[in-house]
């Protein structure tokens, strides 16, 4: 293998130090998949080094969540990413991460509380406290993340903002199976039966997307029309579909013509599946998203 593999911070910062020029960085959870793999080749093309990290982080996750079955794969991860060109990989154990006696987390107010904030309740000071000390680390010039955790972005974005950090950040479309599912390293879950039931959550988004192409903007209509297809899958377990500003993540309750963005968390069996995607649904791509997707 040519990559790098570090597993402390001072390892890092030391890796970090012998990079030059524009670094992209990456953050995971490792169990990687080709939608992870779009955000490396991503920093790869727009970058002259490359660093990622692979790091189970147990703050993000409540008791009882699935932090001690959360799939792992690190040895074919560092595989696939050896492959993917990168230059250093960053595996540090949940004891390096947080020191005894850590004391100190960053907490985004407003737009952490609302959608998966509403039952995960720490989810996002777990999520970015976590990606602010990486960032400290990486000091990477662009970070790539994923649409497919649109209100993660949105409150990484926030922070970046509200804390000056110097690093841009950079959205990458939602990477999706071929009957549309998006992937999810927790899709291992799904049982055969489940996953063909999974489908619906991207069938559902697309129905709303088309009726909002035909003229559609009253967002309860939209929203509707979302939920009848997932309606009619027996599977399905809807918690929320909500349609909601891209920057702010208020709720949208009156028609507008501004974009929105359509999210949505539905159990099927054991796991959770969250989907998203803007409105217009033209506007899904690289280009647009890092324009739109929590930019004030
Ligand atoms: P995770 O390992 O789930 O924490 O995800 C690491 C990064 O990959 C996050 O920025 C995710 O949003 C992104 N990601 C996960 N799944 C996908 C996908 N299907 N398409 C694009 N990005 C994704």
């Amino acid at each position: 293998m040519v990559v790098q593999i570090v597993e402390t911070p001072e390892a890092l910062r030391a890796a970090r130090k012998r990079l030059s020029g524009y670094v992209g960085a990456v953050n995971t959870m490792g169990a990687l998949h080709y939608g992870h793999l779009s955000l490396v080749s991503q920093a790869r093309d727009e970058n002259d080094a490359v660093v990622v990290s692979v790091f189970v982080n147990p703050t993000q996750f409540a008791p009882g969540e699935d932090f001690d079955n959360y799939p792992r794969s690190l040895e074919r991860d560092l595989e696939m990413l050896d492959r993917a060109g990168v230059d250093v990989v960053f595996t540090p154990t949940p004891g390096v991460m947080y020191l005894p006696h850590h004391q100190t987390s960053v907490i985004v107010d407003e737009v952490s509380q609302g959608l998966e904030g509403a039952s995960r309740p720490d989810h996002f000071r777990g999520v970015a406290t976590v990606v602010c000390k990486l960032l400290n680390l990486m000091q990477p010039t662009v970070v790539y993340f994923g649409q497919k955790d649109a209100q993660q972005v949105v409150v990484i974005r926030r922070m970046v903002r509200d804390l000056n950090m110097p690093v841009e950040v950079a959205v990458c479309p939602t990477v999706r199976e071929s009957d549309g599912l998006a992937m999810s390293s927790r899709n291992v879950y799904l049982q055969p039966d489940e996953r063909l039931a999974a489908a619906a959550l991207y069938r559902s988004m697309k129905a709303a997307a088309d009726r909002y192409d035909e003229g559609e903007r009253s967002p309860e209509a939209l929203r509707a029309t979302a939920l009848e297809v997932l309606a009619a899958e027996v599977k399905a377990r809807v918690e929320y579909v909500s349609l909601n500003h891209p920057n702010t993540l208020y709720g949208i309750h009156k028609p507008t013509d501004d974009p929105m963005l359509l999210t949505m968390a539905v159990k099927i069996g054991k796991p959770r599946l969250l989907d998203n995607c803007l409105l217009p649904y033209a506007l899904n791509n690289r280009e647009h998203l890092s324009e739109i997707l929590g930019v004030i």
